[in-house]
């Protein structure tokens, strides 16, 4: 029996999973509009509601009042890429939340029109709706908005009086499913944000009932970069989501700012953190959890009063107070993801607001002699893009008996009596905190010119479970040397690594995952070390996360492949220089293109992020096939692009590689601007390459004949023709071909391979070719089929 599958998997972070809309509370004063659309500006501010609960209900409760109704004709409502044709109905206006019209719905016959603005999203499209175009009718709609909606529908049509039928009870109903959960009193909080801040934003919400087919829903969210987006119902109840994107795009005329690189465009931040967790062991074996946390809001655009923040579900908040000692309104509903907070005010840049927070809850497992703590990053209250820097500063006590490791620096430890406290200080603003403890023995790595390395195993732990699956010896010393070769490494390819010292501490998981100076990673590859590879591949990608990911973090999700990928392939070099050989990196990288050609042109383009892993079962393996394998290929092949064939160094692929790390050390790179380092080193404009690899699906195969015939002077002359299939006409690589001359000599050359077929003559060779392999060193993500001349 395997004991695993492939144990790369990261933790994923899902976008939001309610897609909620709202009705709002308190009217704007029109003035305060204008202005606010006019200028673009965020949002003026009005009056709050000063209750959430009252809000929600308000919301869930939204149905027709009877006297505002209209029958309407050929009325359009035009939203983004989205077209709403009311051809003939009854539209009414829903009950007013907080004194304003933030809600209506329609019963008749209508059409939904929506083209994505790009071939990428109309290929989106067509993946779930087998059009590249949509036209769908629809027999219901609702809509939620607090955008200027209620005055166009008002201006289009005469709503009068009319009996109370409930005809569209059921319509509302179904809609409000996708926004809210009564259980946890979640609402899709942008939308909660507009009606509880009372604002007039351009967020907007529809739910379409088709003729045929599952509903659709249509959200405009003027706070994400990309806020155009269709979702569609999902059928399998997988991650606990309702709905899943189909289609997703910035607004028109939303060009973001290059330099801000930000996927969410409006929210509260939090700049630093004080918090003091409490893990102190119970009777029955296991770890509790408490904390006080003082946290700094802030943001670099107007936001609030009523700011939102997500924390870990499991956690319930005890109490909270302003820095002086004030109450602080904060709301959280049961088993709820998000942590509302009441500001005494707007919130504009520069502002800082001092929370302190007291909290508890389940966020710590045990099992056997393991401690699995249950959220590695929203165990404290973070930002919804969750990616946002801050400052930590974090003590924690906890039972002597547990080791305990953090990011940050150990600045203080003591004892007392059957307790230990020690504090960790993050000198750097970093991305996520993290921490782990176990009855784990610390094991230090002494490698010379290396990083301290701490390794964290729990021996205890491996001995039971060595009843049932095999234990390798050493294993803290097989892991240890992994960690702390790849730091090693990774520092001489890459540069130094943003901290000074390295924790790697194990998880009764499958998984691994990386945090600055620290890195979790899975009890099976302490249980045991394979020797085809995989398991140096996976400690070293963990590693790898320090420069790729950590040092230097990717945009958007678009990009989240030079996180993920740079690892893979990071992890696939490392093997490869512990090796001392090439056939487990050259072994690991076909089976990485199995994997990829067999979903080919399936999921989506590396460029598409964790949107590739939608709408199938096996759609987690998705995301690793393609953001993590072939995000890896694509590295591989500008290695091989860029390799000095006479020499076979690799010098220009290096320095490329560091230049683009030391470039972005502490920032957020995107594609394009790894791209233009591509470029520089290359000397060549790239946009094909990355356009072909990054940003499309398909792979070519080639079909390649040869043929020899003696030359003047003893040579020989070699023809090749490749017929190239799978790709579009302008598809083009450069594969490198070596020929085997006999006695130890070869002639390596790179061909260039486009169009359907490629004749090619090669430099006149000084013996007959005794072979001639196609596409050496896996230059190319390809299937190489070899055929006869005619
Ligand atoms: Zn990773």
């Amino acid at each position: 029996m395997s004991l695993r599958g492939w144990i790369g998997t990261p933790v994923i972070v899902l976008p939001f999973q309610l897609l909620a809309v709202s009705s709002s509370i308190v009217p704007l004063e029109a003035q305060q509009l204008a202005t606010t659309r006019a200028t673009g500006a965020a949002p003026a501010a009005a009056l709050h509601a000063s209750s959430y609960d009252s809000v929600f209900d308000s919301l869930l409760q939204a149905l027709p009042v009877a006297e505002q109704v209209a029958t309407v004709t050929n009325l359009t409502i035009q939203r983004d890429a989205a077209r709403f044709s009311l051809q003939s109905g009854k539209l009414y206006l829903l009950t007013p939340v907080g004194g304003r019209t933030v809600a209506a719905a329609f019963r008749g016959k209508g059409v939904f029109s929506f083209t994505p603005p790009t071939a990428i999203e109309r290929g989106r499209l067509n993946r779930f709706e087998k059009v590249d175009s949509l036209e769908a009718s629809f027999t219901e709609l609702v809509l939620i908005f607090a955008d200027t909606t209620a005055d166009e529908l008002r201006s289009a049509a005469t709503f009068a009086p009319a009996p109370a039928t409930g005809e569209v009870n059921g319509i509302v109903k179904q809609s409000l499913e996708f926004l809210a959960d009564e259980d946890t009193r979640e609402f899709e909080p942008d939308l909660m944000s507009a009606f509880l801040n009372g604002e007039r934003s351009a967020a907007f919400y529809a739910h379409v009932k088709r003729s045929s087919g599952g509903p659709l829903m249509f959200m405009v969210n003027p706070n994400e970069l990309e806020g155009a987006r269709l979702h569609g119902k999902v059928t399998r109840r997988g991650y606990q989501r309702r709905s899943e994107v189909i289609s997703q795009f910035p607004l028109r005329g939303i060009r973001p700012d290059a330099a801000v690189r930000r996927e969410r465009l409006r929210q509260a931040d939090i700049e630093s953190y004080r918090i003091d967790v409490a893990l102190p062991p119970t009777g029955i074996g296991e770890i509790g959890f408490s904390a006080a946390a003082t946290v700094r809001i802030v943001t670099d655009t107007t936001v609030g009063p009523w700011v939102v923040f997500e924390l870990f579900e499991k956690l319930k908040v005890d109490s909270a107070r302003w820095e002086g000692g004030d109450k602080a309104t904060v709301v959280r509903g049961k088993e709820s993801a998000l942590l509302w907070v009441l500001l005494d005010g707007q919130l504009r840049p520069g502002d800082v607001r001092t929370l302190e927070l007291f909290y508890h809850g389940d966020l710590i497992d045990r099992f056997g002699d393991f401690f699995l703590i249950k959220s590695s990053a929203a165990w404290y209250p973070r930002s919804l893009e969750g990616r946002s820097l801050a400052k930590f500063d974090l003590t924690f006590t906890t039972g002597s008996k547990y080791l305990l490791a953090s990011v940050g620096e150990r600045v203080d430890s003591s004892i007392s009596g059957r307790s230990t406290r020690s504090r960790w200080v993050t000198p750097n603003r970093i991305r996520n905190a993290s921490f782990n403890l176990g009855l784990f023995e610390g094991y230090e790595v002494a490698e010379k010119d290396a990083l301290p390395v701490t390794v964290m195993v729990s021996e205890e732990a491996h001995k039971k479970l060595a009843r049932q699956y095999a234990q390798q010896r050493n294993m803290r010393e097989r892991v240890g040397a992994d960690v702390s070769g790849s730091l090693k490494f990774f520092q001489s390819v890459y540069g130094p690594p943003p901290v000074p010292r390295f924790y790697a501490t194990e998880i009764p998981g499958w998984h691994g995952e990386a945090f600055p100076g620290m890195v979790h990673l899975s009890w099976v590859t302490f249980q045991d070390t394979r020797d085809n590879g995989e398991d140096e591949v996976f400690r070293a990608h963990e590693v790898a996360h320090q420069w790729w990911g950590i040092g230097v973090d990717f945009a958007t999700y678009h990009d989240q492949w030079l996180s993920e990928g740079f690892s893979n392939f990071s992890g696939l070099w490392y093997l490869q220089s512990v090796s001392k050989n090439n056939d487990r990196y050259f072994e690991i990288l076909k089976q990485w293109r199995s994997s990829i050609l067999l979903r080919e042109g399936e999921p989506g383009p590396i460029s598409l992020g964790y949107r590739v892993f939608a709408t199938r079962d096996d759609d987690l393996d998705d995301y690793q096939t393609v953001v993590y394998k072939k995000g890896a290929w694509v590295v591989h092949m500008l290695r091989i692009l860029m390799l000095d064939l006479k020499t076979m160094g690799d010098d220009r692929f290096k320095a490329m590689m560091k230049d683009f790390y030391g470039r972005y050390e502490g920032r957020r790179a995107s594609t394009e601007d790894f791209q233009r380092v591509v470029e520089k080193h290359a000397g060549a404009e790239m946009g094909w390459f990355f356009d072909q690899w990054v940003h499309s699906t398909a792979t070519p195969t080639y079909r390649v004949a040869y043929r020899t015939e003696p030359a003047e002077n003893g040579q020989f002359r070699v023809k090749l023709k490749v017929r190239q299939e799978g790709v579009p006409d302008g598809f083009q690589m450069f594969v490198p071909v070596t020929l085997d001359l006999g006695k130890d000599r070869k002639a390596r050359v790179r061909v260039k391979v486009k169009g359907p077929v490629s004749e090619i003559d090669l430099p006149l060779m000084p013996a007959e070719p005794k072979k001639v392999i196609f596409n050496d060193l896996e230059g190319v993500l390809a299937e190489v089929k070899t055929e006869g001349w005619n």
